[in-house]
């Protein structure tokens, strides 16, 4: 999944963000700590100061779920597994990995290092709190307090053994180990996640009955959040299981339909796009491929230039697009297209173009085989 936000630091090639939707939650965490937490349990604490020590408390919040997902980076990086970014959003942080561990054991010690992280934090600030109870002011003591609270339970929170959360990951490495399944394990673990996705999102919903509105709608964006990441954790799997090994050359359409770089758009949409169905096609002439025109592109020229506009006017050059090889994995193929945000791709061989690979015709393929049982 690509993300808008802003880089905050590079660190051991790992990129640190925020995500545009990290912004919201920072600013209704200081807003709850200022109006509700502050001014509920501690009585000395003025207005200015309580929005003062509720922005501090916030800050130290969000760096240990930064810590929390660095401990899971470390411990990816010690065991060879590769971590792109670390990035924090609405809903907590994540430590994307390039591709997910290939060994149980490394996935469980990947996955338990960052609850035992928050676990380490929260009762250091738990333990900071109780110390300076008397000493210093109130207000710092409940910032002390909050932080502690918060990293524990956030520990707890993660270690809920449903797909996507840490403790699921956990389970999913035990079975897998145990077992030697990772389709099957996974299968489990996701169950589970949208089972604990369900019952966040009624938690909301019982949240909302009791008046607290904006918490309730958070848990059940949660719950949704949630949901869909243990669809798609069993999908990812399942695709991997189904593609490993699979060179794309055996997927992919070949010799497909092709254009003409100087044919116009009318030419196009009426000879191409309505008689083949196709939405995209590879732009060749003399047998060299120059770019691929889709159906979009067209869509955003206006109807009265369709005459004058030709396909090489607006099609993708052939630098921009990704191209592969027939040998290609087709998973590597298919993160490809993910990563790159693109549908289809071209396979060329010595230069030449020999076929075209859709998303479509990859997960058609995987379909084929759960269905043939293959
Ligand atoms: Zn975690």
């Amino acid at each position: 999944m690509q993300r808008q936000g802003v880089t905050i630091a590079h660190y051991n090639g790992i990129r640190v963000g925020l995500d545009y939707s990290w912004f919201v939650i920072f600013v209704l965490v200081v807003y709850m700590l200022a109006t509700f937490y502050f001014p509920e349990n501690y009585d000395s604490v003025s207005k200015a100061e309580s929005w003062m020590l509720s922005l501090f408390a916030a800050v130290l919040f969000f760096l240990s779920i930064l810590l929390h997902e660095f401990a899971h980076a470390i411990v990816a990086q010690r065991r060879n597994v590769e971590i792109s970014e670390i990035v924090l959003f609405i809903f907590g942080g994540l430590a994307k990995m390039k591709k997910e561990p290939e060994k149980a054991r490394d996935e469980f010690a990947i996955a338990g290092a960052g609850p035992l992280c928050s676990f380490a934090i929260g009762f250091l600030f738990l333990g900071i709190a109780l110390l300076i109870e008397s000493s210093v002011g109130e207000g710092l003591h409940g910032v002390f307090w909050y932080v502690g609270y918060i990293n524990v339970l956030l520990a707890v929170f993660n270690l809920v053994p449903g797909f996507p959360l840490d403790g699921g990951r956990m389970v999913r490495a035990a079975i897998w180990h145990y077992s030697g399944n990772l389709r099957k394990s996974t299968r489990i673990v996701s169950t589970m996640g949208q089972i604990f996705a369900f019952l966040l999102m009624f938690t909301g919903l019982m949240v909302i009955f009791s008046g607290a509105i904006i918490t309730g709608v958070f848990w059940i964006l949660i719950g949704v959040f949630l949901l869909l990441s243990a669809k798609s954790g069993y999908y990812m799997v399942a695709m991997r299981e189904g593609l490993s090994g699979i060179p794309v050359g055996k997927i992919m359409t070949t010799n497909p339909a092709t254009v003409h770089p100087d044919i116009t758009l009318r030419n196009l949409v009426n000879e191409y796009f309505f008689k083949s169905k196709f939405s995209c096609f590879p732009v060749v002439r003399n047998d060299e491929l120059l770019g691929f025109i889709e159906i979009n592109q067209v869509k955003s020229v206006e109807h009265d230039q369709w005459e004058m506009v030709r396909v090489k006017d607006i099609m993708t050059p052939l630098n921009d697009l990704v191209i592969v090889s027939p040998e290609t994995d087709a998973y590597d193929v298919l993160m490809k297209m993910i990563d790159s945000q693109t549908g289809r791709m071209p396979v060329m061989k010595d230069e030449q173009l020999i076929g075209i690979v859709s998303r479509k015709d990859i997960l058609q393929f995987v379909e084929f085989r759960e269905t043939l049982r293959t």
